[in-house]
């Protein structure tokens, strides 16, 4: 497929302007700051309709095709979402409009905020995050004022080797050392290694429940124990939560602090189909730490409060991406107090029933009841072939791939999420592609390493293009 630019025919144009009606005027802007004539491509209305719609088709997404990406919940987002967060009444109100002018707005973050808490059991709500790494930001930046203002010089923040990898990442931000806590062989924290790393100097743990193995940690309650007699947080990166909503409560785990992703378990469509929201809870004693302004009710009135004593201060300008809190707001609406768990239940249930189909093939180095999603390895595979051989080969059967080559645990990890969106024949249509690709494996392994054959673009030399990237289009 050519650019646009390459596309272009001199003079060829669009739009079709009306004849002058008054003097012409030259002078009204001095030449020196005129702009100099920019080279933009000249097409007609025809030209840019098919250009579009060519590029479109070249796109794949959750709403063309099954998307098992592992840890990023590629749930199919009802189009009802959409049309609630497009109401004029959202779409045409400016953040810096009195209170009085914006009630409708804030009365939809003060329920949001209120089902969150009810559905993790938190005390209060931050909804300023703009994506889950951001949410973990904020929870990392609480969790070092925590001990700065009881005058603790706590320098550590333990993870488990099971985390997400924007964990350590978020800890290291906020100046912390970050240290590994290795898993047992069950896929869970291993308890020795933990206690072995308690001390005076830990200020919190990071815990990615489920983890990202798709395992619900067994221990749970256990290591908040740990945690909690050694005076340290308990922080739970909840992005993951399309496992456990309206089921279990994230406070009853024993967790202080946690984000969610609303542009994974609250269906707003994410990646490259649109803007994130990480919102972050607190138990009750850390309400007070979180980001300014919270929104609050004054009798009938819905109001910003800046008032909180020993706030993080401001996160993100005005109040968050606020068109996927509609989104979320909805999806939490629509499905109410009987649809949530079925979400929950349906996730988990549709990654146990394909794990159950592929470990026959494949291996699967933690073979037990998973929750949303499972780790697959190559461990085994014949001729050589490799998980990237794998991932690249279902995009000739029009699959997105799995995640790869993460967890870092797994020697060539294959991480699959079907999600609860998906069908019995989908997941069946899905596991009898992996079962072929498994056997050409064994007897035409040049398809796998030669793949993909089918797309717009072949296989990429990936370090080529880490090394020596092309960003910019030369003429
Ligand atoms: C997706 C994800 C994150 C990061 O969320 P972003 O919105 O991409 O920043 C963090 N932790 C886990 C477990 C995730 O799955």
């Amino acid at each position: 497929m050519k650019l646009i630019f390459e596309k272009s025919s001199a003079g060829r144009k669009a739009v079709e302007l009306p004849k002058l009606d008054v003097p012409e005027k030259t002078d009204l802007i001095p030449t020196n700051m005129l702009r100099n004539e920019l080279s933009l491509p000249e097409l007609s209305e025809i030209d840019v309709m098919r250009h579009y719609t060519e590029s479109s088709k070249k796109n794949f997404g959750v709403d063309n095709g099954f998307y098992p990406l592992g840890s990023c919940t590629m749930k199919y987002n009802p189009k009802i979402n959409e049309d609630i967060s497009r109401l004029p009444g959202f779409t045409s109100i400016h953040p810096l409009a009195p209170e009085s002018l914006n009630q409708g707005a804030l009365q939809l973050m003060y329920n949001l905020e209120k089902d969150l808490c009810e559905i993790t059991g938190m005390s209060r709500f931050t909804l300023q995050p703009a994506a889950g790494s951001h949410g973990e930001l904020v929870g990392v930046m609480i969790i070092k004022k925590y001990f700065e203002l009881k005058n603790e010089n706590r320098t550590k923040i333990l993870i488990p080797d099971s985390a997400h990898g924007t964990n350590p990442a978020s800890a290291a931000l906020c100046e912390f050392e970050t240290i590994q806590i290795k898993s047992n062989d069950g896929g869970c924290v291993d308890l020795e290694d933990l206690r072995k790393h308690m001390d005076k100097d830990v200020a919190g743990l990071m815990l990615t429940n489920p983890n990202t193995l798709g395992l619900s940690d067994k221990n749970i309650l256990e290591i908040a124990k740990i945690l909690h007699d050694n005076g340290s947080l308990f922080y739970c990166d909840g992005a993951n939560a399309n496992a456990v909503v309206g089921v279990v409560k994230i406070a009853d785990m024993g967790f202080d602090i946690v984000h969610l992703n609303l542009h994974k378990t609250f269906s707003a469509p994410h990646g490259i189909g649109g803007p994130g929201s990480g919102p972050v809870g607190v138990v009750k004693h850390l309400d007070d730490f979180l980001p300014v302004p919270l929104i609050d009710k004054n009798k009938d009135n819905y109001c910003l409060n800046y008032n909180l004593k020993n706030s993080i201060g401001q996160v993100r300008a005005f109040y968050g991406n606020f068109s996927v809190l509609v989104k979320a707001y909805t999806y939490v609406k629509s499905l109410g107090r009987e649809g949530l768990p079925e979400v929950a239940k349906n996730a988990v249930l549709n990654a146990n029933y394909l794990m159950s189909k592929l470990k026959k093939h494949f291996d699967l180095p933690y073979d037990t009841v998973c929750k949303h999603e499972f780790v697959l390895s190559d461990k085994g595979m014949p001729n050589h072939i490799t998980t990237i051989d794998i991932a690249k080969r279902l995009l000739d059967y029009g699959y997105h791939a799995p995640t790869i080559y993460f967890p870092l645990i797994v020697h060539g990890s294959i991480m699959i999420e079907p999600t609860e969106t998906e069908s019995k024949q989908t997941m069946d249509e899905f596991a009898d592609v992996m079962v072929k690709i498994r056997k050409e494996a064994s007897e035409n392994p040049e398809l796998l390493r030669n793949a993909p054959s089918t797309t717009p673009v072949k296989r990429l030399d990936t370090v080529l293009a880490a090394r020596k990237p092309v960003l910019k289009y030369e003429e």
